[in-house]
């Protein structure tokens, strides 16, 4: 365990300009892009009339074409232009939420999990190499980063929590296993028409751009209730979000091949084409970095994602974000779960402050950072 040594400004250049929606002194919510550790006001700038707004679903809502011409102008003017302090501003959620939808795409957690939860079973489902396995969660309970996380309460077996059976009734009771899961999420500004598919190939005429995230989990109360129709109030307390939306267009260098799939997987998810992000993760416990999980080594693509949520003829709408599931490496030490990085013998205190970083390579060689996702915790009410 070393201390990071992350530094604010580090990653904020101008080859990233995330968007974020901020604040000043308690007035309007203004929309900015990042730079260094200020944020620039892009209403006033540009004048473009979708940035006059108090969230980035105007902007996304446009399109890629939109998003390039702005992201040409930005380029411009950004070297010049006058910046606002982050300490001097708030900041809040950028988007407003439409659906919410959370994968399960790394195998590496699948699998630790899948022993957790099922000791005595094959720990992958068979349907698990075949599609993307994916829930609904709660778009409403999304929280931008730095707002505080309540332990949450709700039925927990007797036992350790690991069973979904047992001869005792369950008790009901503030989580005592309360848990992060550090996740890439996708922000969709493109809407898709309902009873159309969209193809793995185009994520970049649908997705705006990344956030940082962070699926909080209350393992017990999981574990107890997600039989046979999946998570439900053990994780929809809250998912917390970065406040900055790193653009597709400031990740065009980070595009890598991801493992690989075996057996091929049905024609409408596009076998082969695998291509994923290299991004690497940073969990921060208490300002100890305690594992650096990699997005890298997923089995999933983002592409593929998108495909299957819309190949039933779902449309997807501006601001609906899709989550990558946990993030966990082939090693240890890179574990995106507690339960799996302390083998379900450690869980968050309250008081206790997660932090998640995130970087990639950027377009001009060196490495850009997402923005990070903080929360504490706070006891039970
Ligand atoms: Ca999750």
């Amino acid at each position: 365990m070393t201390p990071s040594t992350h530094e604010h400004a580090h990653g904020f250049g101008l080859d990233h300009l995330p968007y974020g929606v901020f604040s000043v002194d308690g007035g309007p919510r203004r929309i900015g892009v990042r730079r260094g550790d200020e944020v620039l006001d892009l209403a006033t700038a540009t004048g473009r009339p979708e940035l006059a707004a108090t969230s980035l679903n105007p902007l996304m809502e446009r399109g890629p074409s939109t998003w390039r011409q702005l992201r040409e102008q930005v380029l411009d003017l950004a070297p010049d232009l006058p910046g606002i302090p982050l300490s001097n501003v708030v900041m809040h959620l950028p988007f407003e939420v439409a659906d919410y939808v959370d994968f399960y795409a790394s195998e590496h957690h699948a699998t630790n999990l899948g022993r957790m939860f099922r000791p005595d079973s094959e720990p992958l489902l068979p349907n698990w190499k075949h599609l993307p396995v994916g829930y609904h969660g709660r778009a409403g309970t999304v929280v931008p980063s730095g707002t505080p996380v309540v332990r949450p309460s709700g039925l927990r077996p007797v036992s350790t929590g690991s069973t979904t059976e047992g001869p005792q009734p369950p008790s009901f009771g503030p989580t005592r296993r309360l848990d992060i899961e550090a996740e890439l999420g996708f922000v969709v500004g493109a809407p898709s028409a309902i009873g159309t598919r969209v193809p793995a190939a185009g994520l970049a005429d649908h997705v705006f751009g990344v956030v940082g995230l962070n699926d909080w989990s209350a393992r017990d109360v999981q574990a107890y209730e997600y039989v046979p129709l999946g998570p439900f109030l053990g994780k929809s307390f809250a998912t917390s979000i970065s406040c900055w939306v790193t653009p597709l267009a400031a990740l065009d260098a980070a595009w890598c091949d991801l493992p690989g799939q075996d057996p091929e997987p049905a024609a409408y998810l596009e076998p082969g084409r695998t291509r994923g992000l290299d991004i690497d993760v940073e969990v921060e416990l208490n300002g100890e970095v305690v594992s650096r999980p990699t997005y890298s080594s997923t089995y999933w693509s983002p592409g593929q994602m998108l495909a299957h949520m819309t190949v039933n003829g779902a449309s997807v709408r501006t601001g609906d974000l899709f989550a990558s599931g946990t993030i966990s490496g082939p090693e240890h030490g890179q574990e995106g779960s507690f339960i799996e990085l302390w083998k379900g013998e450690r869980f968050l205190e309250d008081g206790d402050e997660v932090v998640l970083r995130y970087s990639a390579p950027s377009t001009s060689g060196g490495r850009l950072s997402l923005g990070e996702v903080t929360g504490r915790i706070e006891a039970a009410r």
